[in-house]
Parts: C-alpha cells; structure tokens; sequence
C-alpha cells in the first residue's frame, strides 16, 4: 500500500525551493493522484516565509493554469498553509490547513520552529518548557477551535528541537488540546518534515498523541511538509508502518472531489 498524494508542498510562493510546476512534475514521477500546494499565508508580524502580500490572486491563477494543463494526469489542488497567528488568508482554496508557528509574548511573536537560538529565547520568554507547552497548545486548540481548518497542521511543532521535556504534565496538556481541537477538524496531519530536515527521526505528532486522535477516533492524513520537490513523499513508508503498528487502518487522501479514506491494512 502506497500513498500517491500530499497536500503540505511549499513552493517559490512562500519559502519552498522549487517552482508549482516542478512539484507537480516530480508528483507525476512518483506516480502520485493529487498533489496540493499549501504556501505560507501572509503574516504581517514577520514577512520572511509567507507569501507576499497582495500575490493571493496570482497565486491562484498560477494554480489554475496547472490544474488545467496536468487534468487527467494527476489533481493539482489549491490549498494554503494558514498561520492562525495571522489575517484570514484572502484567496479562495480547496482547503486549508491550520497550524501554529508563533508565539505571542509580551507584544512579540517569537517563531516556535526558525531555529535553536530563537527557540531558546522564547523558552526563557514563556518561562520554560511546560509553560511554554501550555501555551502553545492551548492558544492553538481555541485558533483551531475559531477558523476550523480542514487540516491540523503539525500539532506539536514545539518538538522540533528536542528541548522541551516530555513530561507526564506535558502529556496531559497536550493530549487535552489535541482532543478539543479533532471535533473541529477534518484530519490531524501527520508530518514528516523535521526528519526531512534531519532533525528528528519520527513524525509530528508524537506517538503518544497519535494514540490519543485513535482511541477518540479522529482521522489523520500523510504529509511531507515538503519544502523541496524531492521531499514530497519523505518517509512515508516508514510513517505508514508506525501508524500501522499504532493500531491505525486507515488514513485520509485529499483528491479533487474531497477528502476520501485509503486503508492502509
Ligand atoms: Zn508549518
Ligand atoms: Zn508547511
């Protein structure tokens, strides 16, 4: 059992390396169905990832052009990564995902995933570890509880570095955020990214918290957070192979007419 779509793809448009069009094409070489592009909102609080502003309707219409030009080939979807610190993204998409990468602090939004330096700082900002996890969590189950995104996006992201202590007391605030925040969702994404990038060796979210979205029955949906073209299926074996072992059956794919379960038994 192979997976053939992903739907969390960066793109020149935000901070990806590659342009939509060679995304789409190595997709097509992996012998995927769909693939969807899901830049970086805009955020006005730092303009270093995101789209630009005002570039939402060129964005669309580049993704036009491509659904038209590859149809009957594979499903080029529309998608955007929404930061819930920022404005509603101003575009009409397939979907969205929703996911935290700031912090507000004393008027500042302090990134969560840029770096260790950054993340040391708002560590010390946010008084440590589990002050910083009880934040975190629960600022992010009442974002998703308010913008209802069709997606989850890299629920602990916190994790990124390693630093912060998976302590009892940090289980039981981050399972109780995560079992508000799945009613209000379509899928908990479950995302490769960070060992993409060499810094972890398994997805977000951790196992503990994919047992929590299984036993409240919620589903979850495979993305590689991919940042360059040829990350767009990363690790997704053995990510399957886990969630197997979790006791999953089944995950979502998103394809043109919607989000549709695939077993992966
Ligand atoms: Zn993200
Ligand atoms: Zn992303």
């Amino acid at each position: 059992m192979q997976i053939g779509s992903n739907i969390h793809t960066h793109t020149v448009w935000s901070d990806g390396r590659d342009s939509m069009e060679t995304v789409v094409e190595t997709a097509l070489r992996k012998g995927f169905h769909s693939v969807g592009i899901s830049d970086h909102s805009y955020t006005w609080f730092d303009e270093r990832y995101c789209m630009q502003r005002g570039k939402e309707a060129a964005y669309t219409a580049e993704l036009r052009r491509l659904r038209e030009r590859y149809d009957g080939q594979i499903d080029v979807l529309t998608g955007i990564e929404y930061d819930l610190a920022g404005d509603a993204p101003a575009l009409e998409t397939g979907y969205v995902i929703g996911s935290a990468h700031y912090v507000r602090i004393g008027g500042e939004y302090l990134p969560v995933d840029e770096d260790v330096p950054n993340f040391r700082r708002l560590l010390e900002a946010a008084g440590g570890g589990l002050e910083l996890a009880k934040r975190y969590f629960s600022e992010l189950a009442e974002q998703i509880l308010r913008v209802r995104p069709d997606v989850l996006g890299h629920f602990d992201l916190l994790t990124k570095f390693s630093m912060v202590e998976e302590t009892e007391a940090y289980r039981d605030c981050a399972r109780e955020a995560l079992l508000a925040a799945i009613p209000a969702v379509k899928a908990v994404e479950v995302n490769t990214g960070a060992m993409a990038r060499g810094l972890r060796n398994s997805p977000y979210p951790a196992d503990f918290l994919l047992q929590t979205i299984r036993e409240a029955g919620g589903q979850v949906i495979l993305s590689s957070d991919a940042h360059r073209a040829e990350h767009l299926d990363f690790a997704f074996g053995e990510t399957l192979e886990r969630l197997r072992r979790l006791g999953f059956t089944q995950v979502l794919e998103r394809r043109k007419a919607g989000f549709v379960p695939v077993s992966i038994g």
